[in-house]
């Protein structure tokens, strides 16, 4: 059997240089290589007459040369080959830029196949740059060719040949992944077969035949997984929190009355916190649906059963804000709490260790520095995450372990999909909050081009006069893009000059960003909070969480290059209060398709669930889970937008093999077994 293992510079053509064009690209071993799965086809296997050419095709012609090549030199650097071909029904100019060899390649009278783009110029068809073969001999043409994501310094035909090269090094001797009787079951291709047709297809049938297989044991291993990691938790005897301390009593003493919605999903984490398993449990509701005090509430019952509770939240101001609200509802039952991050001055953070390891302190909150070593709770009984995405595996079991068998609650920012949640949250049990608080007045979100600028303005203006306060968001520039791209787009200091200097010297205008020293971020967002700032210019640092009720009007500039996720959470921070809210969408007149699909989705609804399924549609790829969203690692040919039927029916197979076999022990699972591992592996080192 062959080692897949094995790098990937034993592969015929990949010398030295190509061993590091591919590490570029993540591929370091002959698996890597073989796994590294076209992202289109190109189909020259069909042959086209010329009379039948559509402008702007790209086809094959079998076509007869019938005048000399020319040669033309423009100008410097610029020379263009051209020649006529023509087959029995018509004719058609060829042209190529710059490839002089062409014309010892292409002689008068003998017959090829071109393949390439046909452009309608006047009256005639001309087809540029084509690959061409002679006929008979066909190398170029006559195929399906796989084309590769974006290669760098590989050209397609070089990752084409190393691919062909790898294939040949398996023939006859690959391992098979998936057992036997799956693949008579569900009627699956075999793995060597599969990888040869999914590079090398002959026709489309063979390539979905191959995909199919392909996605199957992608989507099968990680729901293989998630069930286990599921199991797992749930084996241990965990905290039956106590039964006569009542939730109500918290609720009771809110300003406001919870929805429907919310004391539905209380009562479904209530009588998980008193069984006796420990409690894993996904909470999802849109922007502004209520969590915090849900999770409050939670940490009410651990507090007054015992325990202590840890709060995590992915950035220090959102931190510090759970903490101002925390104290304000929960202070008054007499609930010590305590906010630790990883600027906490020295002498502050002893203390606060102190009182957390002697249990002084019921509820701490804080951002990762919850997570280091010397942070010891007394008596850990409930650990609420919440997360733009879900932070990792492994540091989700980091402040577990700080208990023994504590709750969990895991808090997203970002609702995903209600049909993939159940999937691909499988790890979890799930409770949405499906209702906003009431008397939320909708959002009106325009998106706008540089010519209504002085409309927005005066807009602005308006809202401040009112009383109230804006948000304008940047993107961060990085310092790897070009100047041709970052042309249009400023740093958040430049925003905050010309904001402040040139269009409203009238107001205060501050600004915050991820870079900046812990203290002045929390001084800045504290004098936001008190009204004495009107302008906020931010990078996405205020993204999650941030709620400051006054803020009526959140501008984004250069809205076109944030996600459609990012945008809803952004488009989240105002509306919060009582009064009617606005969010302007600036994009770049030329932005990409994609970038104008975004503006008219986020026009077209405030409804989170609905954006999240836009989102998953528009990026269509393993991106919208990433890494980052659930701590394994990203699809390599699963499409979770296209592959949804596919995807259940996996999860129907992997609930019927655990229900046989939990912890995949049987002999004829032993394959399945080896791919759970390998995954594990490769989520446990993220
Ligand atoms: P998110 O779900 O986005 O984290 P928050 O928990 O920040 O939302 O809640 C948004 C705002 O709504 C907060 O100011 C919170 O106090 C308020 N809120 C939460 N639940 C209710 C409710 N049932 N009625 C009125 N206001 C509520
Ligand atoms: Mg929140």
């Amino acid at each position: 059997m062959v080692d897949l293992k094995q790098s990937v510079q034993y592969v015929k053509t990949v010398g030295p240089t190509k061993v590091a064009y591919l590490n570029n690209l993540n591929i370091y071993t002959l698996g890597d290589l073989l796994t590294y799965f076209p992202r289109e086809y190109e189909d020259r296997s069909k042959l086209k007459a010329i009379d039948s050419i559509q402008d702007g095709e790209e086809v094959t012609i079998e076509a007869r040369v019938v005048s000399e090549v020319s040669i033309n030199r423009i100008r410097k650097n610029m020379i263009i080959l051209k020649t006529i071909v023509e087959d029995d029904t018509g004719r058609c100019t060829i042209t190529w830029f710059n490839q002089t060899y062409i014309k010892t390649r292409i002689k008068r009278g003998q017959t090829y196949r071109f393949f390439g783009k046909v452009t309608k110029v006047v009256n005639h068809f001309e087809m540029r740059n084509p690959v061409f073969d002679e006929v008979g001999k066909q190398k170029n043409t006559g195929k399906i060719m796989p084309i590769y994501p974006s290669t760098y310094n590989l050209s397609q035909t070089a990752i084409r040949q190393a691919v062909e090269n790898a294939l040949l090094l398996i023939d006859g001797n690959m391992p098979e992944t998936l057992p036997d009787y799956l693949l008579t079951d569900y009627n699956l291709e075999g793995l060597e077969s599969s990888l040869k047709k999914i590079h090398f297809p002959s026709n489309t049938e063979e390539r979905l035949l191959a995909r199919k297989r392909l996605v199957f044991e992608e989507l099968l291993t990680m729901q293989l997984t998630l069930l286990e990691l599921k199991g797992e938790s749930q084996r241990y005897e965990g905290i039956s929190f106590d039964k006569n301390v009542k939730m109500s009593d918290v609720i009771n003493s809110l300003p406001f009355s919870l929805t429907k919605a919310q004391l539905k999903v209380l009562e479904e984490i209530d009588s998980d916190m008193e069984n006796s398993k420990p409690m894993n449990r996904l909470l999802q509701g849109d922007v502004g649906s209520g969590k915090t005090v849900v999770a409050m509430i939670c940490a009410y019952k651990a507090v007054k059963s015992g325990y202590q509770a840890a709060i995590m939240a992915p950035t220090a101001i959102l931190a510090e804000q759970h903490f101002e609200e925390f104290k304000k509802i929960l202070e008054p039952f007499n609930i010590k709490i305590e906010l630790l991050l990883g600027s906490t001055k020295p002498k502050k953070k002893q203390e606060i260790l102190e009182n957390l390891s002697n249990g002084e302190i019921d509820i701490l909150i804080g951002t990762h520095a919850l997570l280091t070593e010397n942070v010891l709770f007394k008596k850990l009984g409930l650990v609420v995450t919440d997360e733009q995405h879900r932070f990792g595996v492994k540091q989700r079991e980091t402040i577990i372990s700080k208990g023994e068998h504590p709750d969990v609650l895991v808090m997203t920012a970002t609702p995903i999909p209600r049909t993939l949640a159940l999937i691909l949250y499988g790890d979890l049990d799930i409770s949405i909050i499906d209702e906003l608080p009431p008397n939320r007045k909708k959002i009106e979100t325009y998106a706008v081009t540089k010519r209504m600028e002085d409309r927005v303005n005066a807009f602005i203006k308006k809202n401040i006069d009112e009383g109230r306060q804006v948000y304008v968001v940047c993107p961060l520039v990085e310092e790897k893009e070009t100047e041709e791209q970052s042309a249009d787009l400023k740093a958040v200091k430049e925003w905050t000059e010309i904001y402040q200097k040139q269009i409203f010297p009238e107001y205060k205008v501050a600004c915050v960003y991820g870079k900046m020293k812990a203290k002045e971020k929390e001084e800045v967002m504290s004098n936001f909070k008190n009204g004495k700032i009107d302008i906020l210019i931010s990078t996405t640092v205020i993204e999650v969480g941030v709620n400051v009720p006054n803020a009526s009007v959140m501008v984004v500039e250069n809205a076109d290059r944030f996600g459609l996720a990012q945008l809803h959470q952004l488009r989240g921070r105002v509306g919060r209060g009582k009064y009617q809210s606005y969010c302007i969408l600036k994009y770049a007149s030329n932005c990409s398709q994609v970038g104008k699909e975004r503006m008219k989705t986020m026009q077209e609804t405030n409804d989170g669930f609905v954006i999240a399924e836009k989102d998953l549609e528009l990026r269509g790829t393993g991106e919208f889970f990433g890494t980052k969203q659930h701590g394994l690692p990203e699809f390599k040919i699963a499409n979770l937008f296209v592959d949804m039927p596919m995807l259940k029916s996996v999860q129907s197979v992997a609930l019927k093999i655990e229900a046989e076999d939990s912890g995949l022990k049987l002999e004829k699972n032993k394959k399945l077994r080896a791919l759970v591992d390998e995954k594990l592996k490769q989520s446990i080192s993220l």
